[in-house]
């Protein structure tokens, strides 16, 4: 039996990173950039106003308070989008808008509460200080400046940006398409009535939103009987995509066929059967250069075997640069008894309390417990030579 990291190593090291294709700005939210984006422009591209006020020499101010203002002479105004060659000149100011460029001479903005109008002049009550209230030409962004790494998943700020950068269209990575097949006689469709001996199809649907939620393209593939002729003519039709997932069919039953047909069919088995609770089947091939999962079909090991194997593969075949997992240590609240030699994914609620992470588990833990999923926003994660772990000691969380 192989350990989680071992097993984890073997699936990074198998998978490729996706080609890339054009994506509109919009159309890029969501998606990693295949390309890095640097700047042409300086942002801002002039010296501008950040206040409705005016503009001013600050020598002309020195002195100036609430009950002294300095007076100057209004020379003109200043809109949003106005004429860039406007000047100040020694003892004048210049009405100016937020987001009108600064005029020549000029080298401070007093805002319009710090100033009062006296007979069509106006007096600036407080001295300005100098580049108050300027904002300067490339202070946000510098032209050739790399704003927007290869690899960064895009997200609402860096729509903005390319926005601002008059980029309508990027280079990111294709979202990877990934056949999604349940296995098993019991197995039926979400539609249809309950009865004794079937189950709904559950795992179909919560690795869609896994898939989804990882930036993959997932594609249901149905249900396969537990029959070798079935399977294989299942598993065939899924090999149209760059990843392939089953539930269900990976154990020790006797009609578990999955590994025998995958390896019938030509995939090469990298590992089956992994040192961890829940999802102790998981199994692992590559064929036709794309990577096989056999996820067990309880439900809680379908969905953890995708967390732990199927999501780091999808990222790395996505490029992405980080993949925002967060692990933190918190303090456990109850005695966890487990056993040796596994490691262990618990469903758990942690929060956060006089500054520390504090978890408990979400209750019962057999892998068939699918609420135990709902009610989880973390994983505890026990080492596999771990035995006990007490009320108080610290563990390992993996925020969800
Ligand atoms: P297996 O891994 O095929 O031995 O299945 C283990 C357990 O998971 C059995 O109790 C199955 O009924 C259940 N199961 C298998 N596939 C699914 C599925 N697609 N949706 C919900 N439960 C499933
Ligand atoms: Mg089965």
């Amino acid at each position: 039996m192989i350990k989680v990291e071992e097993a984890l190593d073997i699936v990074l090291e198998s998978v490729k990173s996706m080609d890339a294709e054009k994506a509109g700005i919009i159309d890029s939210f969501g998606r990693v950039l295949a390309e890095d984006i640097k700047s042409d422009y300086n942002i801002p591209a002039f010296d501008y106003s950040a206040m409705d006020g005016y503009a001013v020499r600050v020598a002309d101010t020195k002195g100036a308070s609430a009950g002294k203002g300095a007076k100057l002479k209004v020379a003109g105004e200043l809109r949003a989008g106005g004429d860039t060659s406007a000047r100040v000149e020694k003892g004048q100011a210049v009405k100016i808008m937020t987001g009108a460029p600064i005029p020549q001479g000029a080298n401070a903005v007093v805002m319009v509460e710090d100033t009062k109008m006296e007979d069509g002049n106006v007096a600036v009550l407080e001295e300005a200080e100098k580049g108050e209230n300027i904002r300067l030409a490339g202070e946000d962004i510098k032209k050739g400046d790399l704003v927007i790494s290869k690899g960064t998943l895009l997200r609402e700020g860096h729509i903005g940006i390319l926005a601002a950068l008059g980029i309508p269209e990027v280079n990111v990575t294709r979202r990877p398409k990934v056949a999604i097949l349940a296995t098993g006689d019991e197995v039926i469709s979400i539609d249809e009535d309950i009865k004794p001996g079937k189950v709904r199809n559950s795992n179909a649907y919560s690795l869609h939103a896994q898939v989804l939620a990882c930036g993959g393209i997932p594609i249901n593939k149905g249900v396969a009987r537990d029959d070798i002729e079935g399977l294989k003519a299942k598993l065939r039709s899924c090999l149209d995509c760059d990843i392939i997932i089953t539930s269900g069919g990976v154990s020790m039953g006797e009609y578990d066929y999955v590994k025998d047909v995958m390896i019938d069919m030509g995939m090469k088995l990298k590992f089956w059967k992994v040192a961890m609770r829940p999802g102790k089947p998981n199994l692992f091939g590559i064929i036709n250069s794309k990577p096989f999962f056999g996820l067990p079909g309880n439900p809680v090991s379908t969905m953890v075997g995708f967390e732990v194997f199927v999501k780091p593969a999808i990222l790395k075949m996505l490029g992405r640069i980080n993949d925002d997992r967060r692990e933190v240590e918190a303090v456990l609240e109850e005695d966890i008894r487990k056993k040796k030699g596994l490691k262990f994914f618990i469903r758990a609620q942690t929060r956060w309390e006089d500054g520390c992470y504090i978890t408990r588990t979400t209750g019962p833990q057999g892998s068939g417990i699918l609420s135990s999923m709902v009610k989880a926003d973390s994983f505890i994660i026990l080492p596999e030579d771990e035995e006990l772990v007490k009320q108080g000691e610290k563990v390992l969380v993996r925020l969800l």
